[in-house]
């Protein structure tokens, strides 16, 4: 069998990526330090032959024994909440994690697949957005942290290609939403689908004209899945094209869970991107890939997730405790 590091196994991603690559027959190695990530999310795994779990932070060195296929870096705060109350650790997953595991991909012979982000095209001046932009980042600005993070994080990746030939892919992920999103991480789905839960208003940010495109979490593992076995080096977009303003966003959430609450509106964080919507050209020309879940569809899946959790899990409302993970 082959054997595949996952990186940020314990996440929303990486959980369903070790899903996926188990069904495929692989054996699977998940890594999580839990920062942002819940052991929930992958306690259905932990009796299966088939995984290993190793707690280990991925910015120390990564020691695995014996041969490894594949490596995919999925490590890394992604919600702009998280990033911003722990900012040094988001820049040193992307970057000393990333040389780690790209280190490790050499040693081992191993082809890697690490995650970056539609934010590396930051506030765009292009849209939608294609592989040939880019970008429009303020790299001191509070989410400086993650978008330089992950730019770097492309660039060394490219390096390590292009100088020590190992095998390489870049995905540029767009709004990813589905089961097992962390109900407090605050990004717009679950705070949403917390608010409407349990009966609070929806608070939109700014004026709600900003976009995002949803793209459901089936489709994206597919286009990783293809992607890493493709042989295109460079970065490629996968997410769904199909772009939604904020504010009409709120009002469909509040039509599929028949809330009664209102929207109400409060102050738009700083560098918010003001629309994002990618182009997929490129993924569909060379994976054969596109989408196939609409939001209806996703939305309700999801929904039905995040009803089924406990009256605990749904009133922890508050932001996670980051105290332990943070050294002085
Ligand atoms: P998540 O917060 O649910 O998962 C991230 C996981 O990484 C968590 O389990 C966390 O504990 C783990 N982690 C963080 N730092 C670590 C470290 N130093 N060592 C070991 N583990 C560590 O987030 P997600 O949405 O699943 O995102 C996963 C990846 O996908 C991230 O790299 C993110 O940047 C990228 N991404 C996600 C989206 C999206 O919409 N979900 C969009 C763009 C990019
Ligand atoms: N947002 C919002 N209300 C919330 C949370 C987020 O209006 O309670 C907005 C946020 O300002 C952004 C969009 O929703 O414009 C998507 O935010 P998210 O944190 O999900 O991710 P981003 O795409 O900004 O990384």
């Amino acid at each position: 069998m082959e054997r595949v590091l996952i990186t940020g196994a314990a996440g929303f991603l990486g959980s369903h990526l070790c899903d996926k690559f188990i069904n495929e027959g692989f054996q699977v190695i998940g890594m999580d330090n839990f920062i942002t990530g819940d052991k929930k999310n992958i306690s259905h795994l932990l009796s299966n032959p088939h995984f290993q779990f190793i707690e280990h932070d991925v910015t120390e060195f990564v020691k695995i024994d014996g041969p490894l296929d594949y490596i995919l870096h999925f490590a890394s705060p992604a919600s702009p909440i998280d990033y911003l109350k722990i900012p040094i650790q988001t820049l040193k997953v992307g970057s000393l994690g990333t040389h780690n595991l790209l280190g490790l991909a050499k040693a081992k012979n191993a082809r890697i697949l690490i995650a970056s982000t539609s934010e590396v095209y930051g506030d765009p001046l292009v849209h939608p957005q294609n592989e040939e932009y880019y970008g429009n980042v303020n790299t001191i600005g509070p989410r400086g942290v993650y978008d330089e993070a992950k730019r770097f994080q492309e660039s060394i990746t490219m390096a390590y290609h292009r100088f020590h030939g190992v095998e390489t892919r870049i995905v540029r992920i767009f709004n990813t939403y589905g089961p097992r999103m962390r109900l407090n991480d605050g990004r717009v789905i679950p705070a949403f689908m917390g608010q409407a839960l349990r009966g609070e208003d929806l608070t939109v940010f700014g004026d709600g004209s900003q976009t995002r495109s949803f793209c459901y979490v089936s489709d994206e593992v597919d286009g990783i899945y293809k992607l890493l076995f493709s042989n295109y080096s460079y970065p490629v977009n996968i997410g769904n094209p199909h772009e939604i303003t904020i504010k009409d966003f709120a009002e469909e959430i509040i039509n599929l869970t028949g809330t009664n609450q209102k929207v109400i509106y409060k102050d738009l964080p700083k560098d918010d991107p003001m629309q994002r919507q990618p182009d997929i050209s490129l993924a569909k020309k060379l994976l054969n890939w596109e989408p196939k879940i609409n939001r209806q569809e996703g939305m309700l899946k999801t929904y039905n997730y995040f009803k089924e959790l406990t009256e605990e899990e749904l009133y922890k409302s508050e932001h996670k405790d980051f105290s332990k993970h943070i050294k002085k």
